[in-house]
């Protein structure tokens, strides 16, 4: 008997299910402040890229397609793609990716603490597998991959 066949990963539900864990961590009580100043947008000035899933970049790459654009150009100035180079703000804001809203942010708080993380983070790495990512990867490459689904 020949092994039975895995069922294809379904993006949509993958996006929702990131959505879900998106909205998980903002309903927990642990103080956040982001204030949209950006500063944490501007890689190369403050040293880190954020890291994401499939899942996550699904997520991104939809809001980006959905603000019209059709491809992700990183800025000479080595800060986000996503980043307005006028407004200075962030164009896939309700789509942005986990590290966004938990990580690398002095100004909103901090990093979270990895506790605090630990078990949507895991969720997020069970979505990555079942679209047959191999785990996170830099955000504008993530992005770009994603843009072609
Ligand atoms: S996706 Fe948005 S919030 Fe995240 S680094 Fe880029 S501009 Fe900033």
């Amino acid at each position: 008997m020949r092994p039975a066949m895995k069922p294809k990963p379904d993006p949509d539900i993958a996006m929702r299910e990131v959505l879900a864990i998106y909205a998980e961590w903002e309903r927990r009580p642990i103080e956040r402040s982001c204030t949209g100043l950006a500063d944490c947008c501007r890689f190369r000035l403050v040293g880190h890229t954020p890291y994401l899933t499939r899942g996550e970049a699904l997520v991104a790459a939809k809001a980006w397609k959905a603000a019209g654009r059709r491809e992700v150009v990183m800025p000479a100035d080595g800060g986000c793609p996503f980043l307005h180079p006028s407004t200075g703000r962030c164009g896939i804001y309700q789509g942005r990716p986990f590290g966004c809203r938990t990580h690398f942010c002095e100004a909103a708080g901090g990093p979270a603490r990895r506790a605090e993380v630990r078990d949507l983070i895991a969720r997020l790495e069970e979505i990555d597998h079942r679209l047959g990512g191999n785990g996170a990867v830099n955000l504008p490459v993530a992005v770009r991959q994603a843009m072609g689904r």
